[in-house]
């Protein structure tokens, strides 16, 4: 039996509808500069499209990567306000968030589109994170597992098991936790990405299964970091609020390095 390498923690930040110019060079300078060229956690930033190329260009030569919150599936044509895989990697990204919740819920994000966005992001060579999470209702009504698993097949519907291996990440972001201070236990966390690894396993075998790095993300802060990522399968975090801040969000990449040291 082959040994499966440790999974190497990945955390990315997710600004959302935030940072002037001048505020994300500041932000992007201060994330470097206090992670002094570390290379044992994948960070990765997502900055809004219009600072994309801004903080792109301050993290040339540094070991942290480009990320964009959305993208279209389409190389390029009609379709006003939306911005193509292929500008994303031309501007220097490597990684695209897909299925956040707040595109599902706001901006037509169907299972059938966040599907044809991961595709694109694979055709182009772009590393997609996959969101999937479940809100307070259905959570409630014990439907958590029947909903992630429901967006899982849809996302990943017909994609070879070797493709989701070596590309995908995934993130699990429960609805009733982003942004609302009220982050999922570590025991939460661990119960729903212990289901994700198995449900893997069924769809694409053990060892690829377990070279998938699942973040979790929602009301992730320097204070309950360890927590979350002391858990075997949370592999990383997915930060919105708290990666607008620089001290916070390099804590946050501490306490991965952490994970990785154990
Ligand atoms: C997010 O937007 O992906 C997120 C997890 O936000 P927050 O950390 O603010 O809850």
């Amino acid at each position: 039996m082959t040994a499966v390498p440790p999974r190497r923690p990945i955390i990315a930040g997710n600004w959302k509808m935030n940072g002037t110019l001048p505020e994300a060079r500041k932000l992007t300078q201060e994330i470097l500069q206090g992670l002094r060229g570390q290379t044992d956690v994948d960070v990765i930033l997502c900055p809004p499209f219009t600072a994309l190329s801004t903080v792109g260009e301050i993290l040339k030569g540094s070991p942290l990567f480009l990320g964009a919150q959305d993208m279209h599936w389409e190389s390029s044509g009609a379709f006003t306000g939306e911005i193509s895989p292929v500008m994303l990697k031309e501007i220097g990204c490597r990684f695209c968030i897909i299925g956040h919740s707040e595109r599902r819920a706001h901006f037509g994000d169907t299972d059938p589109v966040i599907h044809r966005k991961l595709l694109a992001a694979l055709e182009q060579g772009l590393n997609p994170i996959l969101c999937v999470g479940e809100t307070l209702q259905q959570r409630e009504n014990g439907k958590t597992w029947e909903i992630i698993e429901g967006q899982l097949k849809a996302a990943l519907e017909g994609i070879e098991s070797d493709r989701i291996a070596r590309l995908v990440t995934l993130a699990y972001e429960p609805v009733w936790a982003i942004g609302t201070g009220q982050n999922a236990t570590g025991t939460q966390a661990q119960e729903v990405h212990g289901s994700i690894r198995a449900w893997l396993t069924g769809r694409i075998g053990k060892s690829q299964a377990q070279a998938i790095r699942i973040q979790y993300g929602g009301s992730v802060k320097s204070e309950n970091a360890g927590e979350l990522l002391g858990r075997p399968d949370v592999d990383g975090a997915l930060v919105g609020g708290a990666s607008l801040n620089a001290k916070g969000f390099i804590s946050i990449v501490e306490s991965a390095l952490q994970k990785k040291e154990n």
